[in-house]
């Protein structure tokens, strides 16, 4: 049967270890595309993806392969992001397999979030087939790496596959494992529709398009349908698969991974994690859906022109259907008008949303300090939720000031166990364990401020230990720290999009440093600026921006044309990412700058 040749996986992986350039090489075996179609990682459909060469949203493919024993089969190959931000993304495609290959560099080995993906596989009950890639390589060491992935995640390695997804060794292994050890589904065809929703876009003309996993039961064209968290029902319009070509179908079913659309005009009436089932006969059950995501990291966003703010909360809508994690609500900022205060899963989300509106929606933003919440303890015995650091209470209202902690696991060579303790230590950070894997590999466990770790923690730890030490954290609770709200004045006035929540012991230091960076980043106007930092009424740092000399063009003058045609046309760009904060323009730069330095 149909059902019984369907083959359902996903390709988990430590970032950069290869999962979408052997995603090409199957696509390519199973002659998806013809050579000439091929981009190098085409599934990373998004502009965005190819760019930075990063996968940020899952992809469903269904493929066909014609097997050497004769038989053909179905492959529904989900290809996943690998950074740490977007482990959402990774649980939810795993929900839809039965299996994953897990791809290891040959010369790296096992790293963080190798480990952290397993463990998402093996609570999803995955068939999981470890590829070491990458043999290629000089450095490859894959007997080395064999022993890790099975002493370090305690999987059996006899069988890996030793593979090039940039040569092309070992993809017929891979294919053949794909066939013999992942099981196909076990759904049942004629029971009452199960269809997992486990991505959503808005598409101009069809409207909501949902991604679906068929569990149990058949999905046509005509039928129609109820979306089970919502109660909602809609006639299917159409269904279909991406090979990756759009090509849609009278049916889905047991198995299939694909698409449907059902004039689904709302972007508010789907859920990811959501159940579809039929209207008439419905299922009795919901799926077990998605764990709701808590973002870790707030900012402000605005537009810079005000009168976008409809436009932006338009595009906010649609792009939280084709992103489950993003939050936003309303807020208004003094100093930056009406906006929308967004969480996100780290600072790479945030980075990624931020451009995403720019680019898919064409709007201009200014976007604040990123800051995680605050739990602040009143005098007057209650408790609230501190996001945007301007909210912070005065001291004088203040019992105490919780900031969210990480637990940290930081795999690393042992060569590099000194220098990541003292960065940790340089952090705030609690030691708490330290495990040997083997002989070359540590696991070093600290706790840590998340605020600490979210700026360039990442980036100190990769270029302390050449890059060889791998990050991996999780949320662990609240702890009271002697935190301090210090405020930026320009020009004599408090602006509150630029307001920091910094540890008191480093508060004099990071004012001074605020203060220098501003006085770089803000370009001279007509009269001179004033910067101060202050905690309540207490000036800690100030300097001052000298004033604009009468005409910038003066020293051009009788020079050529074009010397000034290009100050002029510099001086525009810049204003391109500023706001009018009062009577001084304030770089997009400087809002980061707040953060960076604190
Ligand atoms: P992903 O982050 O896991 O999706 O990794 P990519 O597929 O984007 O690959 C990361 C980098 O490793 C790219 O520069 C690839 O060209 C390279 N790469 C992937 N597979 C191989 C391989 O088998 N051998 C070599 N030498 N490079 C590879
Ligand atoms: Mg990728």
């Amino acid at each position: 049967s149909r059902q019984s040749h369907i083959r359902n996986f996903s390709i988990i992986a430590h970032i950069d270890h290869g999962k979408s350039t052997l995603a090409d090489r199957i696509l390519e075996a199973t002659q998806a595309l013809t050579k000439r179609e091929m981009k190098e990682q085409t599934l990373d459909a998004m502009d965005l993806e190819r760019e930075r060469g990063i996968t940020i949203k899952l992809n469903a493919v269904e493929l066909t392969y014609k097997a050497p024993d004769g038989e053909t089969y179905i492959f529904h190959l989900i290809d996943t992001p690998g950074h740490v931000d977007f482990s959402y993304e990774v649980s939810r495609s795993l929900a839809a397999c039965e299996g994953a290959l897990l791809v290891v560099d040959a010369a790296q080995g096992v790293e963080a979030q190798t480990l952290a993906n397993v463990f998402l596989a093996l609570e999803n009950n995955l068939e999981i087939i470890p590829v070491i890639n990458k043999i290629d390589l000089p450095n490859a060491d894959p007997d080395r790496v064999k022993k890790e992935i099975e002493d370090v995640i305690g999987l059996d390695a006899s069988d890996a596959v030793l593979a090039s997804a940039k040569t092309g060794i070992g993809t017929e292994d891979i294919l053949k494992q794909i066939i013999d050890r992942i099981p196909a589904p076990t759904g049942d065809p004629d029971a009452p529709l199960r269809a997992l929703i486990f991505d959503s876009l808005y598409d101009a003309y069809r409207g909501v398009v949902v991604y679906v996993r068929i569990i149990d039961g058949t999905v046509r064209v005509g039928d129609t349908i109820k979306l089970m968290a919502t109660g909602k029902t809609f006639e299917v319009i159409e269904v279909g698969v991406s090979t990756p070509k759009i090509e849609t179908r009278d049916a889905l079913s047991v198995g299939d991974v694909g698409f449907l659309t059902a004039s689904i005009k709302s972007v508010h009436d789907t859920r990811v994690g959501d159940t579809i089932t039929y209207a008439e006969r419905p299922a009795a059950e919901p799926l077990p859906g998605y764990r709701k995501m808590n973002p870790m990291v707030y900012c402000g966003l605005y537009p810079i022109d005000t009168a976008r703010y409809d436009d932006l909360r338009e595009a906010l809508g649609r792009l939280e259907l084709n992103d489950a994690a993003l939050q936003y609500e309303p807020e208004t900022s003094e100093a930056l008008g009406f906006g929308f205060r967004c969480g996100f899963l780290g600072l790479l989300h945030m980075d990624i949303v931020q451009e995403r509106l720019e680019r898919e929606f064409n709007i201009d933003l200014i976007a604040t300090a990123p800051s995680v919440i605050y739990k602040v303890k009143l005098t007057d015995g209650s408790t609230v939720d501190v996001g945007n650091p301007s909210e912070m209470p005065e001291r004088k209202y203040l019992e105490e000031v919780s900031e969210p902690y990480v637990k940290a696991t930081i795999m690393t060579p042992n060569d590099y166990v000194g220098t990541i303790m003292e960065l940790c230590q340089r952090k705030r950070g609690d030691f708490k364990n330290m495990e040997y894997l083997d002989d070359n590999r540590t696991n070093i466990i600290y706790d840590l401020p998340l605020s600490e770790i979210m700026y360039d923690f990442f980036d100190s730890l990769k270029s302390s230990t050449k890059g060889y030490a791998s990050l991996d954290y999780e949320m662990d609770g609240y702890r009271v720290s002697d935190l301090v709200k210090m405020d930026i004045l320009l020009n004599g006035e408090k602006v509150d999009a630029l307001s920091v929540i910094v540890h008191k012991e480093f508060a004099y230091d990071r004012g001074k440093a605020i203060v220098e960076k501003l006085k770089e980043l803000i370009p001279r106007q007509q009269f001179e600026v004033p910067i101060q930092a202050a905690i309540g009424l207490k000036i800690i740092s100030r300097s001052t921006i000298k004033a604009l000399r009468k005409n910038v063009l003066a020293k051009c003058y009788g020079g050529d044309v074009s010397r000034k045609r290009k100050l002029l046309e510099k001086q525009k760009e810049g204003k391109k990412r500023m706001k009018a904060v009062g009577s001084v323009d304030v770089p997009q730069e400087a809002f980061m700058a707040v953060f960076r330095m604190s």
